[in-house]
């Protein structure tokens, strides 16, 4: 048995078998298999072959038609090295005498190869490692690949160990047999966690090398609440961790108690509980769990569960359901917010891992105001889906006026566009913004003007306030949203849309955090947007606590110096205010 701490990001306990997936550009861990999975090992190994060996093919011969065969040549030495019998033997008999994975087998057969060739004479020699490298990787490719698909179609419940996940692989699941995450990178917000969150798998990330310790088929218990990932538990802590899990359930019918009361302090202040959501079926979670409408619809999971750009059809039929779906209650649809670790490569306007600062750089309302006809199309989708039911239309990361003014004059011209083709849209829609960059913060008097609502996204605010990627695991724990200057920039914010009059929300994953909702309420939000799991326990607070008593929290969180000892008091004051919260949890930053 061993255990390995991590970032809990999404809360529940897991007992399950492991499935280990490898990434293509990670050194590939040494993983040994049972001897029954040999035979598969090795039929894994010869479809990623013919699958390689087919796409080389296809290459050689549309370079050939384009530039002749003299430099389609080199595809030729590609080929004739996945058609080497001694070079396939070797890989084939580390599989079966070493018993170790495919992928193992051939990272560390092409390594020993590549370095026999950078150490060889001749100097052609020399220059074909890169050959090397790319037949490696493309070989990984198909055996990682065919990995992931395999995980759509398990027939048995399982554990996912990787070394991160992107958003949509995360999407894919299938959530009746993954039944946890961990992964060796990410942060507490990063768009994998959140998804996990929303999904209601309970997850950890951050552990570093937890796909070095573990191999596929290995008992695995995950811990949401704690962040400890145990390996090969043994029938003590097995039966410990079903014990907890039962209690989970149990706390979770307690809490469903309250999903149908409101979410009204004691002293009858009202505040209006939203939920985060990314598809339009997790709309039903939201509800059952008491949310008033849908604060944040994250739009661009919608292009990164599909293969190709949505069509305008295909969007507004997603919207329509939405809007169905929450029958009358309003939803808050944000604009694309793709790019930084929200990748998208089909639309090739750089932002893959090619961009050097993909946080700070051609992401989410930058890329719609760069790709217009995306941009149109979505807005149109939206538009037309509006008459439907009571919709609010948000731009994502707005750093500057100008940008704003730009995206509500395109806003503009497709209502226009619309107006002359006799296509009807909603009268009146709020056009809003998230509040996610500091310098809009700081000028918030002035975005007031230009918006008809705000929603602070503290996700991104606070990674761009204290310069920390939110999905870097090493810098994670400085990291906080209870940094002062990140609570200074809420508190402005809320103060200048309530003289200017503008509706303002939260609905970054602080507002989900029950430390914080003390805080957040004593700031002056009235309005908070949660992901769904976490909605009952964030109205238990509500209900237990008086809006002055919120208030003092906020008075006196506002006068410490650190993150740590605002973090520390704000603890201090939930336990205090809900007697027994942090049982067993340690969930919160
Ligand atoms: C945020 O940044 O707080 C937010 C809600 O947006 P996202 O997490 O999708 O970046
Ligand atoms: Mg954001």
């Amino acid at each position: 048995m061993q255990t390995k701490k991590g970032i809990p990001v999404s809360p529940g306990i897991a007992i399950a078998p492991a499935m280990v997936l490898d990434g293509e550009d990670q050194p590939i861990p040494r993983r040994t298999v049972a001897p029954t999975q040999v035979p598969h090992e090795l039929q894994r190994l010869d479809d990623a072959l013919a699958a390689s060996s087919a796409e080389v093919q296809e290459l050689k011969d549309k370079t050939t038609a384009r530039v002749g065969p003299e430099l389609a040549a080199i595809f030729g030495f590609h080929l004739g090295m996945l058609a080497d019998k001694s070079l396939v033997g070797e890989i084939r008999s580390a599989i079966e005498n070493q018993r170790v994975t495919a992928e193992f087998a051939v990272y560390s057969v092409l390594k020993a190869m590549g370095k026999k060739f950078l150490q060889a004479e001749s100097r052609y020699m020399r220059e074909r490692v890169s050959d090397v490298w790319d037949l490696e990787r493309r070989i990984l490719r198909h055996l990682i690949g065919k990995a992931r698909d395999e995980l759509a179609h398990l027939d048995h419940n399982a554990v996912v160990i990787a070394h991160d996940l992107t958003p949509s692989q995360t999407a894919s699941l299938d959530r009746s047999k993954i039944k946890g995450i961990a992964t060796d990178a990410g942060g507490l917000t990063s768009h994998t966690a959140i998804l996990a969150h929303a999904l209601g798998i309970p997850a950890i990330v951050g552990l570093e090398d937890i796909t070095g310790q573990v191999n596929t088929g290995d008992m695995v218990v995950i811990d949401g609440q704690r962040g400890v990932v145990t390996i090969d538990p043994d029938a003590g802590q097995l039966m410990q961790s079903r014990k907890e899990a039962d209690r989970m359930v149990a706390l979770g019918d307690l809490l469903g108690e309250i999903r149908d009361l409101p979410a009204e302090t004691k002293d009858g202040t009202e505040i209006n509980l939203q939920a985060n959501i990314e598809f339009p079926n997790e709309i039903g979670q939201a509800l059952n769990n008491g949310a008033k409408g849908i604060g944040l619809y994250r739009t661009e999971f919608l292009y990164l569960a599909s293969k190709t750009e949505p069509t305008e059809e295909e969007q507004y039929q997603t919207y329509l359901e939405a809007i169905n779906n929450l029958d009358g209650k309003p939803l808050t649809v944000r604009t694309l917010d793709l790019g930084a670790d929200k990748m998208d490569k089909r639309h090739n306007t750089g932002n893959d891992s090619s961009e050097r600062n993909p946080f700070l750089g051609c992401r989410s309302i930058r890329l719609c105001l760069q790709n217009l006809p995306m941009f149109k199309t979505q807005l149109r989708a939206i538009l037309r889906a509006s008459t439907a039911g009571p919709v609010r239309i948000m731009f994502p990361l707005i750093s500057n006026i100008m940008e704003l003014l730009q995206s509500k004059m395109i806003l503009g011209d497709v209502m226009e566009d619309l107006e002359d083709q006799g296509i009807a849209y909603g009268e009146n829609i709020p056009v809003g913004i998230m509040v996610e960059v500091p310098s809009v913060a700081i000028q918030a008097k002035t975005f007031c003007r230009e918006v008809d609502f705000m929603s602070i996204g503290t996700n991104d605010l606070i990674q761009y306030t204290v310069a920390v990627d939110r999905g870097n695991e090493r810098i994670a724990s400085l990291y906080s949203g209870a940094h002062p200057a990140v609570i200074m920039l809420i508190r402005d914010v809320v103060r200048a849309a309530d003289k200017a009059g503008v509706d303002v929300s939260l609905c970054g994953e602080m507002a989900s955090v029950p430390e914080y909702t003390m805080l957040l309420m004593g700031l002056g939000l009235r309005s908070l947007s949660i992901t769904p799991p976490a909605l009952p326990e964030v109205k238990q607070i509500i209900r237990a606590v008086s809006i002055d008593q919120c208030r003092r929290v906020a008075r006196k969180a506002t006068t410490f110096d650190s993150d740590r000892e605002v973090a520390n008091y704000l603890r201090d004051q939930l336990s205090k205010a809900i007697p027994g919260v942090f049982d067993g949890r340690s969930i919160g930053y």
